[in-house]
């Protein structure tokens, strides 16, 4: 199988190409036809399957046709544990959308936030963050999330191993109820499943 029949487009497929990328990971060819089809999603998978990609890819794919609204809105929200989770996964974002015209920002705690707002007043497609630091950001009223129309998280089970979860209940609270969920995390515990049961709805899931 190729990447040309996930149905995503040339500037994608140019991008990956560009990277040496010849074949879909299994995850990849199972996670990306089902998110392009506006389902929501869990995936039980470790690190080194290419699972990054497999929600970067459907999710740049799908913010490329959809029309913005007010241009400076975040449209997706990626979650995850660590700050060096979110750098690599914003650089993911920006290799893979380098033919695009959709902007991103890692926003992860401990530095100096101004940076952040100045990045978010200027626009962001793909907010990739820390739930602590997105909280404090949401506090001040540097988010505004009316245009989100998807939510990842990724690593589930170590955001939960960190004593995220209230946080990411209070920012769930906040996001628009029509959105598309992606849930990824190594193992499925009982406390992933339970945090999925409130976010996510009628989920595919996948195992690799
Ligand atoms: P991940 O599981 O998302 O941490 O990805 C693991 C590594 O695999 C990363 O360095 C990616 O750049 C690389 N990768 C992801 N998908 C592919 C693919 N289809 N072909 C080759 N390398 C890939």
């Amino acid at each position: 199988m190729s990447f040309s029949s996930l149905n995503l487009c040339d500037p994608i497929l140019a991008a990956l190409s560009a990277l040496g990328y010849t074949q879909p990971t299994p995850i990849q060819r199972e996670a990306i036809p089902s998110i392009l089809s506006g389902k929501d999603l869990i995936a039980a998978a470790q690190t080194g399957t290419g699972k990054t990609a497999s929600f970067v890819l459907p999710i740049l794919e799908r913010l490329n046709t959809q029309r913005k609204l007010r241009g400076k809105r975040i449209r997706a929200l990626v979650l995850v544990p660590t700050r060096e989770l979110a750098i690599q996964v914003e650089k993911s974002v920006e290799s893979y959308g380098q033919n695009l015209k959709i902007s991103s920002m890692a926003m992860y705690g401990a530095v100096d936030a101004f940076e952040q707002k100045q990045g978010l007043i200027l626009g962001v497609d793909i907010l990739i963050a820390t739930p602590g630091r997105l909280l404090d950001m949401a506090h001040q009223r540097a988010l505004h999330f009316d245009e989100l129309g998807f939510l990842v998280l990724d690593e589930a089970d170590r955001m939960l191993d960190m004593g995220f979860i209230e946080d990411i209940n209070k920012i769930i609270e906040r996001l628009p109820e029509q959105r598309q969920n992606l849930l990824f995390s190594a193992t499925i515990s009982k406390e992933v499943r339970a945090l999925a049961k409130r976010s996510i709805y009628n989920p595919v899931e996948i195992s690799i």
